[in-house]
C-alpha cells in the first residue's frame, strides 16, 4: 500500500514507555495493533455479570493472507450495572478451526478501551492463508456468539472460485434486515458493504420501526445510532457468517456531504467536528484496522485487498475528499463549474494511489468497491436538454474519463466496479466515451440495491424505464430490495441480483431476479 504507515516493532519487544508513546501516536487506539493489554496495565477483568454483555454481536473483516480483524463491543448498560463504564475492560478471545472449538488454536487477551466506547479490535496475525476460522469472546462468565471468518489466499496463489456478496443502504426504519439472514446462510468468502450502514436522519413515509432521536451530530448520537442498527439479529448473523470489508457513503455523516461541505446550514468547521465524531463511531463499530493517518476529522479508509491471483479489490472513499457537487446538486443542466477539469471525486492522494494500483494490476478480476454509479446515467428534461446527476461520477466527468483512459492504456485486466447508493439494481457497461454509445467497452459495473432504504420497492418504475431508454449502455434496472451475490472463477464473473418481495414484514423469501455475467477478457455485462 502506498499509504504512509507508522512502523510497528515486533510484538513483545517494547518497553512500557515505548508502548505509551506509540499509543499516543496512534491516537490512543492501540488496541487495534494487537499489542493490547500491555498498554493498558489498569484494564479491569470482570467476574460474574448480571446480563449478556455481547448484545451487539461479533464481526470480522479486512482479511489478508495471514490476518483478519476480529471485533466486538460491550453493552454499555451491562458495564454501567457493574460500575465499569469508565474502565478499560480486558476480554478473552479464542480462535479455533472448528465451530465447536474442540481445539483452541489461540487464546488472547484484548482490551476494550473506554475511550473507544468499549469496542475491541484485534488484528489476529500469524494465521494460515485461505482458511476458515471461528472465534468467540469472553468476559466474566459470559461467552459471545461464535463468529466464522476466513483469511485470504496468498497473492500469487491460484484459487478456483471466490464467492462474495455486496450490499448497501440499510435505513433501519424502512424495513427488516431479512436480506442479511439469507446472506448469512450463504457462508460467503467475503461480504462487501458499500456504505449507508446507518442513516443520520429519518425520512420516508413508511416506517416499520424507529431509530431514536432527530438528526444526529455528536459522538454520543452516532454511537447510539450504531447501537440501534447493530442490535438487529439478522445483521448480526451476517457479520458472524463471514469477514466483511466496509466503506462508507454519505449517510454515515450527513446526506450528500462533500469533504467539509454539509447538506444544510452547518459551517465547514461544524461539519468537520461532526465528521470527526461520525468517523470515530464508524471505526469503533466496524471490523477494520485503525486507519493510519487518522486525526480528528481525517480518516483515510481507502485500501487494497487481495485474494490469490483471482481478485484484487480497491476499496474507495468518494465522500471525504471530493469537491462540492456542481451546479447546485441533484439532476441539473451542466454549468461551468461542472466542466472544470480539476474537479475531483477521489482527491489527489487517493487518485494517485488508485491509478498506480490499477496500472500495475495483475489479478484476474480487478474490482473497485465504491459508492456511486460510474456509468453515465443522464436524463432529459421536457425541452430535451440533458440533465446530469451531480452527486455521482457524472458530476465529475473529467476524473471519470481519466480513470477510464488509464484502465484502457494500462490494460488493467477485467475491471469491475461495484456500486451502492441509489437503492436500485443496475447492470451497465463502462464505455470509453459516454458521449459515443459505439465506443469501446472498458469494464463492467454492477450496482446493488438497498437492504431496506426506500421500503418495499417495485420491480420497475417510470424513472428507471426512462433512464434505461436514455442510456443504452445500461442493461438492467430493478427497484426491489436485496443484495447481489457474485461468483468468480478464472473464466467468468457471475452476479446474481437477489430480491425480496417486501421488507416491511420480516421473514420474506429471497429469489434471483436476474443474472448478469462478464467473461474474462470480454469487458461488459451480458444477461445470462
Ligand atoms: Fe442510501
Ligand atoms: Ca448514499
Amino acid at each position: 500500500m502506498a499509504r504512509k504507515s507508522i512502523p510497528l516493532p515486533p510484538r513483545g519487544t517494547l518497553s512500557r514507555r515505548q508502548l505509551l508513546r506509540l499509543s499516543a501516536q496512534l491516537g490512543g487506539a492501540l488496541a487495534l495493533a494487537g499489542l493490547s493489554p500491555l498498554a493498558f496495565p489498569a484494564a479491569r477483568r470482570l467476574g460474574s455479570l448480571p446480563a449478556d454483555p455481547f448484545t451487539l454481536g461479533v464481526a470480522s473483516g479486512d482479511p489478508t493472507a495471514d490476518s483478519v480483524v476480529l471485533w466486538t463491543r460491550l453493552s454499555a448498560e451491562v458495564l454501567a450495572q457493574v460500575g465499569a463504564q469508565r474502565d478499560d475492560i480486558e476480554l478473552g478471545l479464542e480462535i479455533s478451526a472448528t465451530p465447536g472449538f474442540e481445539r483452541i488454536l489461540r487464546s488472547s487477551r484484548v482490551v476494550a478501551p473506554a475511550a473507544l466506547g468499549h469496542s475491541a479490535h484485534l488484528d489476529a496475525r500469524g494465521l494460515d492463508a485461505d482458511r476458515e476460522y471461528y472465534f468467540r469472546w469472553q468476559l466474566g462468565d459470559s461467552t459471545s456468539p461464535v463468529g466464522r471468518t476466513k483469511t485470504a489466499a496468498h497473492g500469487a496463489s491460484a484459487i478456483d472460485q471466490f464467492r462474495l456478496a455486496f450490499a448497501s443502504c440499510q435505513q433501519y426504519e424502512h424495513g427488516y434486515y431479512t436480506a442479511y439472514r439469507h446472506m448469512a446462510d450463504e457462508r460467503l468468502d467475503l461480504i462487501v458493504h458499500l456504505g449507508d450502514y446507518i442513516y443520520e436522519s429519518s425520512w420516508g413515509e413508511v416506517r416499520v420501526r424507529a431509530h431514536e432521536g432527530p438528526e444526529i451530530t455528536s459522538l454520543d448520537d452516532y454511537r447510539a445510532r450504531y447501537r440501534t442498527y447493530k442490535s438487529d439479529p439478522d445483521l448480526q448473523a451476517a457479520h458472524a457468517s463471514a469477514p466483511w470489508v466496509v466503506t462508507w457513503d454519505d449517510h454515515e455523516v450527513d446526506n450528500n456531504y462533500a469533504a467539509d461541505v454539509a447538506e444544510d446550514d452547518q459551517t465547514p468547521e461544524q461539519l468537520l467536528r461532526r465528521r470527526a465524531s461520525a468517523y470515530q463511531a464508524f471505526f469503533e463499530f466496524m471490523p477494520i484496522r485503525l486507519p493510519v493517518g487518522r486525526q480528528g476529522p481525517d480518516m483515510p479508509i481507502h485500501r487494497r485487498l487481495r485474494f490469490g491471483n483471482l481478485l484484487e479489490m480497491q476499496v474507495l472513499d468518494t465522500r471525504q475528499y471530493r469537491h462540492d457537487q456542481a451546479c447546485g446538486d441533484g439532476r441539473k443542466l451542466s454549468c461551468a463549474e461542472h466542466q472544470r477539469s480539476d474537479r475531483s471525486l477521489l482527491g489527489d492522494a487517493q487518485r494517485d494511489w488508485l491509478f498506480a494500483n490499477l496500472a500495475s494490476a495483475d489479478a484476474t478480476w480487478n474490482v473497485m468497491a465504491q459508492q456511486i454509479m460510474m456509468a453515465s446515467l443522464r436524463s432529459r428534461n421536457e425541452a430535451g436538454e440533458e440533465l446530469w446527476p451531480m452527486d455521482i461520477w457524472d458530476g465529475y466527468p473529467h476524473e471519470r474519463q481519466a480513470l477510464l483512459d488509464l484502465l484502457r492504456e494500462a490494460g488493467t485486466p477485467n475491471p469491475v466496479v461495484l456500486t451502492g447508493d441509489i437503492h436500485s439494481n443496475w447492470a451497465a457497461n463502462l464505455l470509453q466515451d459516454f458521449d459515443d454509445e459505439n465506443s469501446a467497452v472498458i469494464g463492467s459495473e454492477f450496482v446493488g440495491t438497498s437492504i431496506t432504504s426506500g421500503g418495499d420497492g417495485s420491480d420497475s418504475t417510470d424513472y428507471g424505464s426512462a433512464l434505461l431508454a436514455n442510456n443504452p449502455h445500461v442493461k438492467f434496472y430493478n427497484s426491489q430490495r436485496g443484495y447481489v451475490s457474485a461468483t468468480l472463477t478464472r473464466d467468468l464473473w457471475r452476479s446474481d441480483y437477489k430480491v425480496l418481495p417486501l421488507v416491511t414484514e420480516a421473514g420474506a423469501p429471497i429469489s434471483v431476479r436476474k443474472t448478469f455475467v462478464t467473461e474474462a477478457g470480454k469487458p461488459g455485462v451480458v444477461e445470462s
